[in-house]
């Protein structure tokens, strides 16, 4: 299994990033990837950009390097309601939008809290993707998160940053270990991203890989898979098409 994009990854932009854009889609480039997706943090994240930074992504060609590039943001939860920090002007000019829980945007809430947030956030049209749910911190009812997912179209993310050691999240295998059972019972389809916040991370997600190779999970329910896995991602809610069934790959190549 070859992740063909990575949809998660930070610019110097971001605040605690240390590469451009150049930089990320090079080693984008290197990695052989077909597809980058810039996801910058949202204003409410301290020491991030200004609003005006997506608004300005019109500059930015479709492709370089032959690589597809795609605009997006990743947005913070900022309630237990899952309001976003940003609003239709800003997802409206967006291919995709990231939610996520961070500290400081929103405090450590109790399981029902963080589910109820993650269940809203889906629940905006702009949402493609729920970044990192593997957090002890931010403790979560999986069997609710993963149905949710289902309903709403929303690609629930293996977050390779994740299980580095350092990270500031808490257990991120063990959790995504059991939200990946989860997925497999009811066929909910993930995608893998690097959150890469240099350059040499973009398109690294070694660490995701082993742990979907040893679960043995269905390359097929994994959307870096395919380009039709993106295009499913990208446009699952405005079309409610279903799955692709991604043929060829198998858990063994993971
Ligand atoms: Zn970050
Ligand atoms: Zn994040």
């Amino acid at each position: 299994m070859k992740p063909l994009f990575d949809l998660h990854t930070h610019t110097i932009a971001s605040g605690h990033a240390y590469s451009s854009l150049k930089e990320n889609i090079e080693a984008a480039a290197e990695r052989g990837l077909t597809a980058l997706g810039i996801s910058d943090h949202a204003p409410a994240m301290p020491g991030t950009c200004h609003s005006f930074h997506f608004g300005n992504y019109k500059v930015i060609r479709e492709s370089l390097l032959g690589i597809r590039i795609l605009k997006g943001i990743e947005a913070n939860i900022l309630d237990f309601d899952g309001s976003l920090d940003v609003g239709e002007d800003v997802l409206g000019k967006l291919e995709y939008a990231i939610a996520s829980l961070h500290p400081p945007c929103i405090p450590f809430g109790t399981m029902e809290q963080n589910t109820r947030a993650l269940i809203g956030a889906m629940a905006n049209p702009y949402v493609k993707i729920i970044g990192h749910p593997d957090d002890d911190r931010y403790p979560l009812d999986y069997e609710e998160v993963v149905l949710a997912a289902q309903r709403e179209k929303v690609a629930l993310e293996i977050n390779n940053s994740s299980f580095c050691p350092g990270s500031g999240r808490q257990n991120g295998v063990k959790n995504a270990r059991i939200m990946l059972e989860v997925c497999r019972r009811h066929d909910v389809p993930v995608v893998l991203g690097s959150d890469a916040h240099i350059w040499y991370d973009v398109g690294e997600m070694g660490r995701c890989r082993a742990l979907l190779r040893e679960m043995n999970f269905p390359p097929e329910l994994v959307l870096n898979c395919s380009p039709e896995g993106l295009d499913f991602l990208l446009n699952r809610k405005r079309d409610g098409s279903a799955l692709p069934v991604s043929g060829g790959a198998s858990a063994g190549e993971a």
